[in-house]
């Protein structure tokens, strides 16, 4: 079969990869439906009690490790499951559809989960629908498996893999297996989106926007994958493998380079101090990256610790997880941000209502502030936690002043609540924002004065600001950091907080491009926080630079009056560091082909 060998897509994460390729077909892609003849209605059914065992299975084990991990709510929803998908009505419902209609499995588990959802969905009480949500959850599990019977088979070898899907979504990436994932391409999705953020966080490298991926893909097939191009290579010839493995290991040299610097202080050669912080997800990041290198988490996005369980984590469980994280930090800050829901990050047990617009919907702290419980016990949690390091709390998805003043006030009185039932709650815990709402930039000058400090969320900023989808590929080429507005904004952000005093930093993923990283700081923002991959990388750049010349870089990019013109500005600066490094080379620090601007390979999976 003659194939296309090379796809362009999105480049998301850094890095490149070479393995076999497994495909993930997500259940709700489409369900197959076709006819089974007579004589193969026995196997067909045998086919659906195999699914099912598989399933109590895998739930059994991960119930194992939820219980020894001492979290018994989720261990008893995981057993709960279990006896859900043994209910042996449901199941000779699916047996008899088998039978009588003659349909394959997966087509009559569909209708018993449509079954299950309607009988349920026209019920009143929220906790009833809640119900119906969890009754289906595991005959979903059963219709995967049925469609992922390759992909079991697959999987058995324990190879690591490079994972294709449809689409990265949070629930996608945050229940990959990190130890198996060589890097990971998807057909749909954009640069900023979510499950991109995610995928450059754990280190994979990873391209989106391929269209028709799975239809070129057989599962296992060898793919080469560099993810700071934007390419996938199909079933590479020697020549290819060989080049791959040349490039891979000079990579790797620069990463090793890189890496013995990066714990050294964050400054420019003219002595100012940049704050270099990390963002990250979960607990589990601890553990890939060295504190030592990072000045704190600029960012620490709790809503997928909530995406991580079965249900909404209790106050002694959040307090535990975030005095787990504030113990690993030790004196160094953790900027907690509250949960920011909504949007593309759902969580499994929460119904959220269905938006025309969820990006412009109930999202971030318009949802905090109106299911204010969620949010009282995440800020006891953290208020808690706070005597065990040095919490600093930033609120998403900001829009006005009265959203900031309420929950200020919420903390004032939580932290009086806390202290008089005997806890100990940090003197200073200082509240800050993310800007990402147009709104806010404009209402800057007045939130500013409420305040501790203040965070740019890039990602959400440029979707905003350029009415473009951070998610919708249609719309890739305009959404982009260095739109001439974007610039003009983000400067405007710097210089009142500048003329204020108080500290701002970036943590959209804009921050972790070197290039971009001493523009931020040329504009006057004192503090970048970064996937931790990127650290290396970004205080490579700032030790190199001194502050007159990130200014000059900035003043050069603001004169531009194009996406392609900031680029090109930003290109000729990046040429001129790569002399500083082909200068220290003779030193012996770094060669020539390390430069900037190239990224680390990944292991090769399999033979
Ligand atoms: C952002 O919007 O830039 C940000 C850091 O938040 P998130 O990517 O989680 O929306
Ligand atoms: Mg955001």
């Amino acid at each position: 079969m003659s194939r296309q060998r090379h796809i362009k897509g999105t480049p998301v994460a850094p890095g490149m990869a070479m393995g076999p390729v497994h495909v993930v077909r997500a259940a709700r892609d489409r369900v197959p439906t076709w006819s089974i003849p007579e004589q193969e209605v026995m196997d067909e059914v045998g086919r659906l009690h195999e699914a099912i065992d598989r399933v109590c299975e895998e739930l059994e084990s991960r119930r194992v490790v939820v219980a020894e991990q001492a979290n018994e709510q989720d261990a008893n929803i995981l057993a709960v499951h279990g006896m859900i998908v043994r209910d042996p009505s449901a199941i000779s419902e699916v047996e008899k559809r088998i039978r009588e209609d003659r349909l394959n499995a997966e087509a009559c588990v569909q209708s018993l989960i449509e079954r299950l959802v309607s009988s349920m969905s026209g019920m009143d009480e929220e906790n009833i629908k809640g119900y119906a949500a969890d009754v289906s959850e595991p005959w979903r599990a059963v219709l995967e498996e049925l469609m992922q019977t390759e992909k079991r088979d697959f999987l058995a070898g324990g190879e690591k893999v490079v994972l294709a899907a449809s689409e990265l979504t949070p629930q996608v990436a945050t229940a990959l297996d990190r130890d198996r994932v060589l890097a990971v391409i998807c057909e749909t999705g954009g640069r900023f989106s979510h499950g991109a953020v995610l995928a450059r966080s754990f280190g994979f490298p990873c391209v989106v926007g391929l269209p028709n991926l799975l239809g070129r893909l057989e599962q296992g097939m060898r793919v080469i994958v560099r993810g700071d191009q934007g390419t996938v290579q199909l079933q590479p010839t020697e020549e290819d493998v060989d080049s791959f493995l040349v490039e891979r290991s000079r990579l790797q040299a620069r990463a090793e380079a890189l890496s013995t610097q990066a714990g050294l202080a964050s400054e420019t050669p003219d002595g100012v101090r940049v704050d270099l912080s990390v963002n990250i997800e979960s607990v589990h990041d601890f553990g890939t990256f060295d504190i030592n290198h990072s000045d704190g988490v600029g960012l620490l996005r709790t809503e997928f610790l909530y995406m991580e369980r079965g249900q909404f984590p209790s106050e002694e469980e959040q307090y535990r997880l975030y005095r787990r994280i504030f113990e690993n930090m030790g004196d160094r800050p953790v900027t907690l941000r509250t949960l920011d829901i909504g949007g593309d990050k759902q969580l499994p047990y929460f119904d959220m209502p269905k938006e025309l617009n969820p990006a412009l919907g109930w999202r971030g702290i318009r949802v905090a502030l109106q299911w204010k419980d969620l949010l009282r016990v995440q800020l006891r949690a953290a208020l808690r936690a706070s005597a065990h390091g040095r919490l600093k709390l930033l609120l998403p998805m900001i829009t006005t002043l009265d959203e900031v003043l309420e929950v200020r006030e919420m903390v004032r009185e939580l932290r009086i609540q806390l202290l008089e039932q005997g806890y100990e709650v940090a003197e200073d815990v200082p509240l800050g924002i993310m800007i990402e709402v147009p709104a806010a930039v404009f209402a800057l000058p007045q939130l500013i004065q409420e305040v501790d400090f203040l965070s740019v969320g890039t990602n959400d900023m440029v979707q905003y600001l350029l009415a473009a989808d951070r998610d919708n590929p249609f719309v890739g080429e305009l959404y982009d950091p260095h739109q001439p507005a974007v610039i003009e904004a983000l400067s405007y952000i710097a210089r009142i907080a500048k003329a204020e005093g108080k500290p701002c930093s970036v943590c959209g993923e804009m921050a972790g491009d070197h290039m971009n990283a001493l523009l931020l700081m040329g504009m006057g923002f004192d503090g970048l926080s970064v996937a931790p991959n990127f650290v290396s990388e970004v205080k490579y750049a700032i030790r190199r630079t001194e502050m007159r010349t990130a200014e000059e870089l900035f003043r050069a990019a603001a004169l531009e009056r194009s996406r392609d013109g900031v680029r090109r500005v930003l290109q000729d600066a990046s040429e001129r560091l790569m002399q500083v490094t082909a200068a220290e080379s003779v030193k012996g620090e770094l060669t020539p082909e390390q430069s900037l601007g190239e990224e680390t390979g990944q292991e090769e999976g399999g033979a």
